[in-house]
């Protein structure tokens, strides 16, 4: 299969991290995430302030400081898994124009589990790799013992991030849908039948364009 394009689209938690890393390891495309280029580079100094104001109240930063990572990124890659971006019409329009895009996967998952999720998630700051306290804890002590949880992640800011993805990102769904691009994954299942689900669609849109 020649190197996808892959957008993941979903709410913060829905599992775009989780599965990209699947995504990755199978495919050996580039993995494009704003979220993790703005946390490296939090305290950078912009024309609008730095990216931490916005990140800690759950705000989008604003759009050329992510349009900017997102083509410096998309220069190098071949095959990509973008996580996190688009976030807004203005986004998906600047991304309309600098790349093609496969299949856009929609990750389905319901509030209050997502909810659960973010306020549960734990980071490893050596590998990125994301884990949860109920769901999916490593079994490497070592590693256990120096997971952090992000800033972001309390209830507060999670119910924040939530409203601020249904003003702004929730209405790129049917941008894509019109487009023909979008597939909607039931992401309310075991991350294994997620990626099973996912792998089938990314195949089969990458097998009718070719
Ligand atoms: P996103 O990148 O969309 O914000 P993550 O991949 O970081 O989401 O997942 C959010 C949290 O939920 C993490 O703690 C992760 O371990 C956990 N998680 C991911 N997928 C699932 C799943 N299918 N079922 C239960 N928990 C999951
Ligand atoms: P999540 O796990 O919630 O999907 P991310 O790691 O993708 O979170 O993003 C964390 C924060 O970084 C967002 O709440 C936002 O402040 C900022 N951010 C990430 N991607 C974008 C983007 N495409 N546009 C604007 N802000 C972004």
């Amino acid at each position: 299969m020649s190197n996808p394009r892959i957008l993941l689209l979903g709410p913060p938690g829905a599992g775009k991290g989780t599965q990209s890393k699947n995504i990755v390891d199978t495919y050996g495309v580039e993995h494009i995430t704003t979220g993790d280029a703005l946390r490296a580079n939090k305290d950078m100094e912009t024309e609008y302030g730095k990216p931490r104001e916005f990140m800690e109240a759950g705000d989008l930063v604003p759009d050329p400081v992510v349009n900017e990572i997102v083509t410096a990124a998309l220069a190098d890659a071949d095959g990509f898994v973008l996580d996190g971006y688009p976030r807004n019409m203005s986004q998906a329009e600047f991304l309309d124009e600098h790349a093609d895009l496969d299949i856009v996967a929609f990750l389905d998952v319901g509030r209050e589990e997502l909810i659960k999720r973010l306020t549960g998630r734990r980071v490893d700051p050596e590998t990125g790799d994301n884990y949860h306290v109920e769901y999916d804890m490593p079994e490497d002590d070592a590693i256990a013992d120096r997971l952090v949880q992000r800033d972001d992640d309390t209830e507060e800011t999670v119910r924040d991030r939530l409203d601020v993805y249904d003003e702004n990102t929730k209405p790129l769904i049917e941008f894509y849908e019109e487009r023909g691009l979008l597939e909607r994954i039931e992401g309310d299942q075991t991350p294994d039948e997620v990626w099973e689900d996912l792998r089938v669609a990314i195949e089969g849109a990458v097998a009718d364009d070719e």
